[in-house]
């Protein structure tokens, strides 16, 4: 490595978005991860790419439509490229999503969120009473009012994903190395190389997309990254005879069965630190929703229960931006509850921030800078 490499640190789905969007560009990079290649969040995810809002109770996620709409589009080429390059099927296809109302105020909330998701264009989106949604999901609970139908959403295997970004990665020249980065040097405004455990290493340019532990680094950086870990649960079922084909959100909640044919269950939110062992008291949640929301799909057998950290800002948006304070520095993450959806997105932007190109959709919303005010 010289000090004409783009060094990344963190192989999250941000980071390897930004080292394989270089790549293209014929930048050199060299990408730094302290642990295995989807360990953490991005690995460990639900998958779901649900641009137009999440499950359940309508969120007004306006201020990160673009970002969304673009990730979904650069989601649209990986499911060909990746596969094309790696000959790793990343499970990417599109599905409908029901999100179920039981109550007269879910049902307001659903009613709304169809009228505003009708609006984009390759999205359709209507209310279905309860005899409409038996047709599309018979085990769904006799309780519901109806739901929102969505189509145009998708899902994908997050880990098979962050596999297939690794090797499309090292195929276009990015170097890989694992290690633990631990500081950096700077001359003036510029960081001129960054410090491992073993080894120093000079770099042109510095991508920090370090999921929830950018919340570490603010002494190498002199500011405040305010943006914490959020921890989240997820249960894998198998369900004999049963299929549930498209993603079934409630309160927080979503199941749908991928297409390894076990009911993937998601997700609890628990803000616990850096803590991301799996719990019985989560397995019981989950359990609980899903029960509440497939009566009938009490002889499920649990096959694999894992934890992560989601990478949330304080005020639950991403930031993608460029330090006042070191020009060369490029900061990328907080993508929270979205950072599948947003990541190739995010990646796509950050990489357009170290090349000095005009971005692809206007970032202003994303500045650290929006913290300081
Ligand atoms: C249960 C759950 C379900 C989710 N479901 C969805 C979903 O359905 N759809 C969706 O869009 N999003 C979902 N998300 C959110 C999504 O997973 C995250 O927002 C996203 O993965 C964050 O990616 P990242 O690259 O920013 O961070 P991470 O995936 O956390 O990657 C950061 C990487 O940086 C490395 N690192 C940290 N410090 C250092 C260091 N000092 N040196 C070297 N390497 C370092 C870490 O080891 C890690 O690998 C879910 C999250 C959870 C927890």
């Amino acid at each position: 490595m010289n000090n004409s490499t783009v060094c990344v640190v963190g192989g999250g789905i941000v980071g390897l978005s930004t080292a394989y969007f270089l790549a293209k560009e014929k930048i050199q990079v060299l990408l730094i991860e302290r642990d295995s290649f989807g360990s953490h969040a991005s690995g460990f995810a639900y998958g779901s790419l649900s641009p137009l809002g999440e499950a359940g109770i309508y969120k007004d996620i306006s201020s990160e439509i673009e970002l969304a709409l673009f990730g979904m589009d650069l989601h649209k080429q990986f499911s060909h490229k990746l596969p094309e390059m790696t000959g790793i099927d990343i499970q990417h296809r599109f599905r409908p999503a029901l999100d179920i109302a039981f109550s007269d105020q879910e049902v307001i909330e659903c009613k709304s969120q169809v009228e505003w998701r009708k609006q984009y264009k390759g999205y359709k989106s209507e209310w279905l009473d309860l005899a409409q949604v038996k047709k599309i999901v018979p085990e769904i609970s006799s309780e519901i009012i109806g739901a929102a139908y969505t189509e145009g959403v998708a899902d994908l295997d997050p880990y098979r994903l962050i596999l297939a970004l690794v090797q499309a990665c090292e195929k276009m020249g990015v170097v890989i190395q694992h290690g633990e980065v631990t500081g950096i040097n700077t001359k003036g405004d510029t960081v001129t190389s960054l410090n491992t455990k073993t080894k120093e290493i000079p770099c042109s340019d510095l991508v920090l997309a370090m999921g929830p532990w950018m919340k570490n680094i603010s002494s190498w950086i002199n500011i405040e990254i305010p943006i914490k870990p959020l921890k989240g649960q997820i249960i894998k079922l198998n369900v004999p005879n049963t299929s549930i084909d498209c993603s079934v959100g409630w309160n927080g909640n979503y199941a749908c069965t991928k297409l390894d044919d076990l009911l993937w269950l998601g997700t609890t939110e628990e803000d616990v630190g850096f803590d991301s062992n799996i719990t019985s008291d989560g397995r019981d949640h989950l359990i609980s929703n899903l029960l509440k929301m497939f009566p009938n799909l009490d002889n499920a057998e649990l096959v694999h229960q894992t934890a992560c950290l989601r990478p949330l800002a304080k005020d639950g948006i991403a930031i993608i931006d460029k330090l006042e304070q070191y020009s060369n520095v490029t900061l990328a993450s907080g993508a929270g509850r979205k950072g599948i959806l947003l990541g190739p997105a995010m990646g796509k932007l950050t990489s357009e921030l170290v090349t000095d190109q005009k971005t692809s959709i206007n970032i202003n919303e994303f500045s650290i800078g929006r913290f300081q005010k």
